[in-house]
């Protein structure tokens, strides 16, 4: 049995006539730019600000330039450090030197990958502006202790959400606990675009101002350029599909939960670490990840049963080039150095079946089971 490692065709066939009419919309009304004044931007921002529980949506380009103008917005510039964790998408560090600061990397917390609080105090100078939590494959960081440690310095906390449309902390939605969040739209994540797409969430309106005129060369009206921002807009295309997509994600999510929970089941008592979901928060399951010392045996044989794998992220942050040159060393990162060794993405879509699940739960307990060969 094939199983892909996810399934964007099945997805488009299950609401292919919203979509081909919501897009057929934008093409006949020419309304393919345009920014606030684009319906289908618009439209999509105030759903997409209901759906989060902030007061401002601004769209844009990407999940990575989200964090970075966020940043901007912030002033935070050369001369500031900015706090990321170690195990993330490499978007997460990039922003933070895009606007001329230094990312300093935190640890994992075991167990959980997201960034450990407890690792946070001891990396704060006084250069220190800003956290950026990252809430990882669909699981909200820890961010009460975040919250503590960014109150007693004075830090801005911002959200790297783009894993995380929809979860919860304690009741709260990811991208409401910040100053302001980053939303990534990229075709794969929860919410997915057809295209590259992203947003920023904040209840701050001064914030949300600069941020809206940055990321559309700095002008509040047309030709009124107040500063010099640059061009990263929603366009109204990615806007219309999503504000379609938007209406199933609750539903989508729910399969993802379900499917995780056949997993969790087929495959509990294995030598395998299963994703823990600490009490009082709620998984999205952006990405099923487990751990075991035996990685490459349970991907080889995986890829043999025609299971698509995928490992996020083989090197954790501190270990890439860029910032290995700027002195970073893995002793510092035992936790995600050791995870990224360890970390294997299981096939996780909406759409997968309960056979294609229990294949994928066969194939690793014959690996990894009481009579495993690994
Ligand atoms: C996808 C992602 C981003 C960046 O989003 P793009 O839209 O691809 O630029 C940022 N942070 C994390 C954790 C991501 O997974």
């Amino acid at each position: 049995m094939e199983v892909p490692f996810a399934d964007l065709t099945a997805q488009y066939n299950a609401i292919r006539e919203e979509i081909d009419a919501a897009i057929g919309d934008v093409i006949a009304e020419t309304a393919f730019i345009g920014g606030r004044d684009n319906r289908f931007v618009s439209e999509f921002e105030a759903r997409f600000s209901e759906f989060v529980g902030v007061r401002h949506c601004i769209g844009c380009a990407n999940g990575t330039d989200a964090l970075e103008i966020l940043l901007k917005a912030l002033e935070i510039g050369p001369g500031h450090e900015v706090i990321v964790p170690a195990h993330s998408w490499i978007s997460t560090a990039e922003a933070v030197s895009a606007v001329g600061a230094r990312p300093v990397f935190v640890d994992s917390r075991p167990g959980v990958y997201t960034i450990d609080p407890a690792g946070i105090d001891q990396r704060v100078t006084p250069r220190t502006r800003a956290i950026i939590p990252v809430h990882l494959y669909g699981l909200p960081a820890d961010m009460d202790p975040i919250l503590e440690v960014a109150h007693r310095h004075g830090l801005l906390v911002v959200e790297d959400s783009a894993q995380a449309h929809g979860a919860t902390y304690k009741g709260r939605r990811v991208g409401t606990m910040g100053i302001a969040a980053a939303f990534s739209f990229y075709p794969g994540k929860n919410l997915g675009a057809y295209g590259d797409a992203g947003a920023m969430l904040t209840n701050d309106a001064s914030i949300a101002r600069r941020a809206r005129m940055i990321a559309n060369h700095g002008q509040e009206k047309k030709h009124d350029h107040l500063l010099e921002g640059r061009n990263s807009r929603l366009d109204g295309l990615q806007a219309a599909v999503l504000t379609v997509k938007l209406r199933h994600l609750d539903r989508w999510t729910e399969h993802r939960r379900g499917h995780a929970a056949r997993y969790e089941e087929a495959l509990s008592g294995l030598r395998l670490d299963l994703p823990l979901v600490p009490a009082g928060s709620t998984h999205v399951y952006h990405l099923f990840v487990v751990a075991t010392d035996a990685r490459e045996e349970l991907r080889n044989a995986m890829r043999s049963a025609g299971v698509a794998t995928a490992i996020h992220y083989p090197r954790a942050l501190p270990m890439l080039p860029p910032y290995l040159a700027a002195g970073c060393r893995a002793e510092d990162y035992p936790t995600a150095t050791r995870d990224s060794r360890r970390i294997l993405s299981l096939p996780m879509y909406p759409e997968m079946t309960n056979p294609m699940i229990d294949h994928v739960a066969a194939i690793a307990r014959r690996l990894l089971g009481p009579n495993g060969t690994a």
